[in-house]
């Protein structure tokens, strides 16, 4: 017998698991390559509020964090909780997309063996760092047997977002220039918001790599993940829990199945963690922030039936716009 419950549309969820280290190394600060952990410390808030709320979800885990034995009890603790572990490559260098594709999939492999070893899952999700996507990216994930690519934002305003970032680091020119797609370029916002297939260069089409964008707001293509919301929280909460629930509210109009995502940053406050004080929303507490979270998670729940970035994947298959047709990945890509 239905219930209500099964009426209600899916939504994924995932965590980007971005340790403090790999931030640093972005942001060319000093002391990145000691490997810098807070998982200890953020992991088990995360657990924490996802058994509060019945969730299980995605963690795209870097596989740098995996190889070293100071972080492997807390990324024990996600596989042991039941939650589908993810790529999110070894190295996390936002300039993945300058790779060759052999280059893509050393690294790919690397971060699945000592990923695998440690949570005795395989991945069969990708994100890429930074949302630096490319074909020897596809073509690798293709030859790798991923399901599924989690690694799009279409959205307009990564290039503001990087302009911000900009201002705040100490790079040099050709650091810069490594750095020129993190957080997308423009004709991203082009991109579709729902899932589709892509054609990998050289193939028939036989086989379909999975497309699970990170969902913008339908129409504006606004980013509305939790650091928005949080982003926002920082000048007003009301504000920024309603502008969240008039995202869900726009997504279920328009028939978008939401792929949303966390950060460890959207647990750590300025009262947790010194140095990464140019983030966004870094001046609240890490207890407002986990209560913002909270509320517009639960939210989300009580709208969407929220599951793993793989379910979402294994679901599009039913969908007609996934039927459709493949898409390269220069289609709506101008520069
Ligand atoms: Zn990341």
């Amino acid at each position: 017998m239905r219930t209500p419950k099964d009426d209600k549309p899916i939504a994924s969820l995932s965590v980007d698991l971005d340790n403090q280290w790999s931030y640093m190394k972005t942001h060319g600060d000093r002391g990145w390559d000691s490997f810098p952990s807070y998982l200890d410390l953020v992991v088990p808030r995360i657990l924490g509020l996802l058994e509060d709320l019945d969730l299980t979800v995605t963690f795209f885990i870097v596989g740098q964090d995996a190889a070293l034995r100071k972080n492997q009890d807390a990324l024990r603790a996600i596989a042991a909780a039941g939650h589908e572990i993810a790529n999110h490559s070894f190295h996390h260098d936002p300039w993945i997309h300058l790779y060759t594709e052999r280059a893509v999939e050393d690294e790919l492999t690397l971060a699945e063996e000592h990923i695998e070893r440690v949570t005795s899952q395989r991945p069969v999700g990708y994100r890429a760092p930074g949302y630096s996507l490319s074909n020897a990216t596809l073509g690798a994930l293709q030859r790798r047997g991923y399901l599924y690519d989690a690694s799009t934002l279409p959205t307009f305003i990564g290039a503001l977002a990087r302009a911000y970032y900009f201002v705040s680091a100490r790079l040099s020119d050709e650091e810069k220039d490594q750095r020129k797609a993190l957080f997308g370029s423009f004709s991203d916002g082009f991109r579709p918001i729902r899932p589709y297939r892509w054609q990998i260069e050289g193939e028939d089409g036989a086989y379909a790599l999975i497309e699970i964008p990170v969902t913008t707001l339908p129409f504006f293509r606004i980013p509305f993940h939790f650091s928005y919301i949080l982003y926002m929280a920082g000048f007003s909460v009301p504000l920024a829990l309603m502008y969240f629930q008039s995202a869900l509210t726009l997504c279920r109009m328009t028939g978008v199945q939401p792929s949303l995502l966390l950060h460890p940053l959207d647990f750590l406050g300025c009262d947790d963690l010194e140095g990464l004080d140019f983030f966004p929303a870094m001046n609240l507490t890490g207890e407002t922030k986990a209560l913002v979270v909270r509320k517009a998670l639960t939210t989300l729940t009580k709208r969407f039936r929220v599951s793993t970035v793989k379910e979402h994947a294994l679901i599009s298959h039913q969908s007609s716009e996934y039927r459709s047709g493949l898409r390269s990945f220069g289609a709506g890509r101008t520069a």
